[in-house]
């Protein structure tokens, strides 16, 4: 018989093997010798309380010790099978081939960028010398955008697939097992290298092809069916179906589809700045207390409200984390949030951001597919301008923001590139800055001293989701209008971090086996 119990510890003892048995035992309600065994299910921090403690939720096994299970997923050799082109090896394109290889098909992978040990010379020389490779950057190489993140693996998508599965797949590739039982899982940028590599081993030893350096420039259609794909505008290579797993960056691939007539969609997205704070203001706001325990992680929050009608949100919060330059392309400021799997830094910053309607769109090239994305270059060329044309970030404390005076000084920020002083009504839309402004009165209700001296903000925090949603039937997950041709991922709009676009990629996948229906 299994129980499912809860119970909750200190966090002092939350770690400690002999209080979580005490707990099981206690909280069993049967007698100690007929409890032969416990799994735990979950862990949280319960920060409501003064003093924040850790729930465990547990399955105790009655009278019978629980099965051993192996999560381990078996992959086939797909040396010989048909193949199916991936473009793009973020976590998308990773688990669609992991999936594709589990179904008797061979993936073969095609990635503009670099491997993830190369890839981390061109993070270093936009850190320090502002260039950005349009090839290999945050968002473009080895493992895609989520490589050099946070590695948040929290996501609302159960619905969409299997959650655990895809947990289970990073522990089968060398994450910590804490990731299956944490509420608010993350691996850190620290680990996340070493785990994409070992799935690309997987890959290879399968029998899958991986190619870097390998941008897609051009599509090999025939009678509205995708035949394979142009690499650097001269190798044409075929396979007997295509994903799209591009990411919601890759700008250049929403035009050459639209040069190839294929139909895209308008999507919603949002728009904002990254806002920082010291982590022990955070920690104390969050844990009630002067400091931490230190036996409690950095504290994070979640804040939402509506203005004027639009949603106004944190996003992508990196507790014990550092801001960094996400450009795709020279001459564009974009910034994103990333921390090593300690999360020790003595920052914390978040997106904070504003949804995007019409009425930016009309204020700035109208109408029309790329609409939304031509909004969104505009605001990141504009927030390198004001960076003094380099990726150096156009920074206010919020106080002075929602006064509309410049700073008279910006404090130290995690930001390697630097700041510069800059009013950032003069850098962000109107209609952004004025939501953002309320926003940051209503968060500080919610959370006081979030709108306070020490919090900075950063411009600007533009590539929350993509702007391009590339269409695809709800059963086939094909697209319309161009057989065989499967978009997947963040980038085709299906998908929003990195656990959801691991489920789109197989979930995608899924399709194409039951389409190409392969004998296994
Ligand atoms: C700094 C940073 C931190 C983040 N932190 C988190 C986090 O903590 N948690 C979370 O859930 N999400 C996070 N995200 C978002 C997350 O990384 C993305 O949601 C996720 O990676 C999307 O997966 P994807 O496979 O759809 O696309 P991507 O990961 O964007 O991968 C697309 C891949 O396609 C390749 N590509 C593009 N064009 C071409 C072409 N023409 N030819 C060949 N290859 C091409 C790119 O090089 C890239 O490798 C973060 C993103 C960034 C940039």
């Amino acid at each position: 018989m299994i129980k499912e119990i809860e119970f909750y510890l200190k966090p002092e003892e939350s770690n400690n093997t002999e209080s979580i048995q005490q707990q099981v035992n206690k909280n069993s309600g049967v007698d100690i010798s007929r409890v032969k065994g416990f799994t735990i299910v979950k862990r949280s921090i319960d920060a409501r309380r003064k003093e924040p403690l850790f729930r465990f939720a547990v399955n105790v096994f009655i009278d019978a010790p629980p099965e051993k299970s192996n999560n381990q997923i078996k992959y086939k050799e797909v040396n010989s099978s048909k193949k199916v082109i991936i473009v793009g090896s973020g976590p998308a394109g990773l688990f669609a081939a992991l999936r594709l290889i589990e179904a008797g098909i061979k993936p073969v992978i095609f990635e503009r960028g670099k491997d993830v040990r190369e890839r981390r010379r061109d993070l270093r020389a936009i850190q320090q010398f502002n260039e950005v490779n349009p090839d290999s950057n945050y968002c473009f190489g080895e493992g895609g955008a989520g490589t050099y993140s946070d590695g948040k693996l929290y996501t609302r998508s159960n619905k969409r697939g299997d959650i655990k599965k895809v947990l289970n797949i990073l522990v089968q590739h060398g994450a910590v097992e804490d990731i299956l039982i944490d509420a608010h899982p993350h691996i850190g940028s620290n680990k996340l290298p070493k785990i994409v590599a070992n799935i690309r081993e997987t890959i290879l030893n399968c029998g899958g092809e991986f190619h870097f350096n390998s941008r897609v420039t051009g599509l090999i259609i025939e009678n509205k069916k995708i035949m394979g794909v142009v690499i650097n505008n001269s190798e044409e290579k075929f396979g007997d179906a295509v994903i799209l797993a591009t990411g919601h960056s890759a700008r250049d691939i929403y035009y050459l589809l639209d040069q190839n007539n294929i139909l895209l969609e308008r999507k919603p997205f949002a728009i904002g700045v990254r806002i920082e704070h010291p982590q022990s203001l955070v920690d104390t706001i969050m844990y009630h207390s002067a400091r931490r325990n230190e036996h409690l992680p950095a504290a994070s929050y979640n804040l939402a409200c509506q203005i004027d009608g639009r949603g106004v949100y944190s996003f992508c919060m990196c507790p014990g984390g550092i801001i960094v330059p996400a450009a795709s392309a020279p001459g564009e400021l974009v910034l994103n949030g990333m921390s090593v799997s300690r999360r020790d830094s003595p920052f914390a910053n978040s997106g904070f951001v504003v949804t995007v309607e019409e009425e930016d769109l009309n204020e700035y090239k109208g109408s029309g597919v790329f609409a939304g994305l031509e909004f969104q270059k505009s605001v990141e060329i504009a927030a390198f301008k004001a960076g003094n044309f380099t990726q150096q970030a156009p920074a206010q404390r919020a106080v002075d923001f929602v006064a509309g005076r410049l700073s008279v000084s910006i404090p130290k920020t995690s930001y390697i590139p630097g700041t510069v002083n800059t009013n950032l009504w003069e850098v962000l839309p109107l209609s952004i800055n004025q939501r953002l402004k309320a926003a940051l009165i209503e968060f500080n209700k919610k959370m006081r001293g979030f709108l306070s001296e020490d919090a900075v903000m950063l411009a600007t925090e533009s590539r929350t989701s993509s702007p391009i949603r590339i269409p695809r039937s709800r059963e086939t997950f094909m697209h319309p209008g161009l057989e065989m041709l499967y978009p997947a991922g963040e980038g085709a709009g299906y998908a929003g971090g990195i656990v959801s676009a691991a489920i789109d990629g197989e979930n995608v996948a899924n399709a194409i086996a039951l389409q190409l229906a392969p004998v296994s």
